[in-house]
């Protein structure tokens, strides 16, 4: 069967602040004509610039995926790429009218609710797939994680991530086919650990947080003082440890949600070959570093 590309009926806004810079902004999608893959708009730049999402713009995965065209950056795009990958979207322009997307709930749900809304149409052409003809791996000795893409019927992931801690140990997650990903992992959140957190929060690098939008894991005893400064941070009242070692007013969604996570990243970051790919994808340890890498090892195998 001829799989055909896809847009979306009619334009769509969302709104909210970003994780790291804490700007408020907008993000639109617009249909596009096909062919046209999936570009950024920077409306709030002289002459409104475009960055397109493709692998060769990435300049920075420290955290989340980073890219830029002519110097002009368009901050944490995967849980964008997720979201569209995961509604089969192949042609959309996005509307960004500042450097970082809103964070939402950190996960690709609340996107691609609104792209249903939106309502995703058919094209007159046929979709591209990169369909995999070989077994890439690519590894990181120092961190330890290793990506494998090997040739299959159709796209499948396997996710096991490992950080040797006290509350987040081992976890798998696996996706066997594209039609599980709404229900199974868009709503999954991104997570940090507290110590991360208090980094972050030191150095001013996490702004937009604000305990609804990540799933904050703490891995030692930390003192009352510790978690009243958190909370002030936060602007909470108070703030708390609950079973698992989770901070405060989350629950899981999926008792393995942080590895789940991390598989909706991969398809984010693999959106960024500019086509869906066809192969089975082994991840261990994934992180956007490693993903992107790995992207960029596809695209010189591949020769695209
Ligand atoms: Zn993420």
């Amino acid at each position: 069967m001829v799989e055909k590309q896809h847009t979306i009926k009619q334009s769509v806004s969302i709104s909210g602040t970003g994780l790291h810079t804490g700007q408020h902004g907008t993000l639109t999608f617009h249909p596009a004509e096909v062919n046209h893959g999936i570009k950024f708009r920077r409306i709030d730049v002289e002459g409104q610039p475009i960055v397109e999402a493709k692998v060769a713009n990435v300049v920075d995965t420290s955290r989340g995926t980073t890219i830029a065209q002519n110097g002009v950056k368009v901050y944490t795009v995967e849980h964008i790429m997720a979201s569209l990958r995961g509604s089969g979207i192949d042609n959309v322009l996005i509307d960004l009218n500042c450097e970082e997307p809103p964070i939402l709930d950190g996960s690709a749900k609340i996107m691609m609710n609104a792209l249903k809304e939106a309502g995703v149409v058919e094209q007159d052409a046929e979709r591209k797939y990169l369909k995999i003809n070989k077994k890439i791996t690519y590894t990181h000795p120092k961190v330890g994680c290793e990506l494998t893409i090997e040739p299959a019927d159709k796209f499948s992931i396997d996710v096991k991530v490992d950080y040797k801690s006290g509350v987040l140990n081992v976890q798998e997650a696996h996706l066997h086919d594209m039609s599980e990903f709404e229900e199974n992992f868009a709503p999954c959140r991104t997570f940090v650990f507290f110590q991360e957190l208090e980094m972050l929060l030191k150095h001013n690098l996490i702004k937009g947080g604000d305990l609804s939008n990540a799933i904050v894991f703490i891995e030692k005893q930390v003192s009352e003082a510790d978690l009243k400064r958190v909370a002030k941070l936060f602007n909470k009242e108070s703030v708390a440890v609950h079973e698992g070692g989770i901070l405060n007013n989350v629950t899981l969604y999926f008792e393995n949600e942080p590895a789940r996570h991390k598989l909706l990243d991969i398809v984010g970051d693999l959106s960024l070959l500019g086509m869906p790919v066809q192969g089975k994808v082994t991840a261990y340890k994934p992180g956007h570093f490693a993903n992107t890498e790995f992207v960029k090892m596809i695209v010189k195998e591949m020769g695209i």
